[in-house]
């Protein structure tokens, strides 16, 4: 496909193939679409057919400094502006998206192919509820007064950091580039976006729209490869700040780069994430609850997805059986069609990467592969990157499915015998991202809160991230919060000392 030159409709463009084409080929820089420098760009695929449904702008290094020095031009007039009137502005930006929240959703959906009623309309909302928490938080970027002397005043403030970098991965976009724009920019920052290369356009859509309300280059987004656009993106010296989510190996990249220009990071990375199953839960919910914690609607495709669940021995054979009958009854098909429960993989490699470890897991002896759910039987659909989901039973904790990430609908059920050994068992993890406990036994559920290893531990149900309530892992999980006023004061800001003596 060519890129075309369509121009990109200002109302809400139900129909995500014209939207996605409208989109093609398009930074978003300075309060405008520029196409790449390079005049490169690289294909966006339907994953339920393999079409290609758009292009996406190949940013190098040239588009990312003509985005930071725009970003850094624009940040000093936005920093002078008070922070109520930032934070209003950004809460403006929430009521310019929610006419097109249907429109994001059917985006999200086509390029991810993530199922529109369970995953991609659930997160389209998020965004401008999003921001307008963080939109609300203007007057609370205070500083304190310090009883230093009586004739010295001695306080201090909040200042913002100057560009951020931004780089998102492709699972929830829309929610995650949320939680780091809308802080980002309340504390008086400006943003340059690195989107993920798998899921370029509902994000750029956003940005568009937000930028009808906020001033040109505080909020700017950027599409490309990894290594070629995000590794440049964290380099750029006016960059000050990187907030990244992505995978533990990455981050790890961007953590060494941003450790030569000593600015400070935060890294949002993986999980292996445990859901403990007591003998005395509230079965029915708790099943359901597997479901939702281990995101099937979503293949799985989540850092907190519960890719291990320890059962309590007694229920296991009766939670297995409901559970794979729960999963049987989900609906796989094309993501767009009202009546699909789980829609796609997202791309090729990622359909690869998890078909792997299902394999290695049915060779594993003494191991049983529970299939769920039927692949969809549509001819139209039949290039669709679509998994049926797997329980396994039988796997050791050695196995590398039940220590490495998979990022896929693959969990590891798993019996115990007393709390002590599966404390013990789910704290055995390099990740630390979050964990949840089902039971109706109040010293239990008190204890494990306590003795998880995670960054984010619920009882009796299993959310993702919400706005007001700190996210950020242990461990190999990552470094910093998000989604928080404490995640906005610690992450965006540096506190600035100011002393005054009297006379
Ligand atoms: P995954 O592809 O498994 O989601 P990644 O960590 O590779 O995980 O990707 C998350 C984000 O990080 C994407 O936007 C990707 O383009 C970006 N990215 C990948 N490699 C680099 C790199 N070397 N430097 C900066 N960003 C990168």
């Amino acid at each position: 496909m060519a890129d075309k030159p369509d121009t990109v409709p200002a109302e809400p463009c139900l129909d995500p193939f014209a939207l996605a084409r409208a989109l093609s080929g398009k930074h978003f820089i300075g309060g405008r679409f520029v196409p790449a420098l390079s005049g490169r760009s690289f294909p966006v695929v339907n994953p339920a057919t393999g079409a290609e449904v758009a292009r996406a702008a190949e940013g190098d290094a040239a588009d990312v400094a003509a985005a930071v020095e725009d970003a850094a031009r624009a940040q000093k007039e936005w920093a002078r502006m008070p922070a109520r009137r930032r934070g209003a502005l950004v809460h403006a930006c929430a009521a310019a998206i929610r006419p097109h929240i249907e429109e994001l959703g059917r985006l999200i959906a086509l390029e991810t192919g993530k199922a529109l009623r369970t995953e991609s309309r659930v997160e389209a909302n998020t965004v401008a509820d999003i921001l307008e928490f963080f939109g609300g938080l203007g007057g609370e970027l205070k500083g304190e007064t310090v009883p230093f002397a009586p004739d010295v005043l001695s306080i201090t403030v909040r200042e913002p950091l100057g560009v951020v970098g931004a780089i998102i991965p492709w699972n929830v976009p829309m929610l995650l580039m949320s939680l780091k724009v809308a802080p980002a920019l309340v504390a008086g920052n400006s943003v340059v976006v690195k989107s993920a290369e798998e899921a370029p356009l509902a994000v750029l859509r956003i940005c568009e729209i937000m930028n009808r309300v906020l001033p040109p280059g505080v909020f700017n987004i950027l599409s490309g490869f990894g290594p070629d656009c995000g590794g440049p993106l964290v380099a750029h010296p006016l960059v000050r700040k990187v907030t990244f989510t992505g995978s533990v190996e990455t981050g790890k990249i961007v953590y060494r780069t941003a450790a030569e220009k000593l600015i400070p990071v935060t890294l949002e990375l993986g999980g292996k994430s445990p859901m403990i199953v007591f003998a005395d839960c509230d079965f029915d919910r708790t099943v359901q609850g597997a479901l939702t914690s281990m995101r099937f609607t979503r293949q799985g495709q989540s850092c907190t997805a519960a890719s291990r669940i320890y059962v309590e021995r007694p229920i296991f054979d009766r939670f297995l059986a409901a559970m794979k009958a729960a999963l049987d009854r989900m609906v796989m098909g094309d993501p767009l069609d009202e009546r699909t429960d789980i829609g796609t993989i997202v791309s090729p490699a990622q359909y690869e990467k998890v078909r792997a470890y299902i394999e290695e897991g049915r060779a594993t002896p003494g191991a049983t592969a529970h299939l769920c759910s039927a692949l969809p039987t549509d001819p139209a659909l039949k290039k669709g990157l679509f998994l049926q989901p797997v329980i396994f039973t039988g796997l050791e904790s050695s196995s590398r499915l039940v220590r490495e990430e998979i990022f896929g609908p693959v969990t590891v059920l798993t019996p115990f015998d007393t709390p002590e050994q599966v404390l013990a068992w789910a704290n055995d993890s390099d990740y630390g991202l979050a964990a949840s406990v089902w039971t109706n036994n109040l010293k239990h559920a008190l204890e494990f809160t306590h003795r998880l290893e995670a960054g984010l531990v619920q009882v009796n149900q299993n959310l993702v991230v919400q706005a007001n309530l700190s996210y950020g892992g242990v461990k190999n999980s990552g470094l910093g919060k998000e989604a928080s006023l404490e995640a906005m004061l610690e992450h965006f800001t540096h506190k600035k000392t100011i002393m005054m003596k009297m006379g």
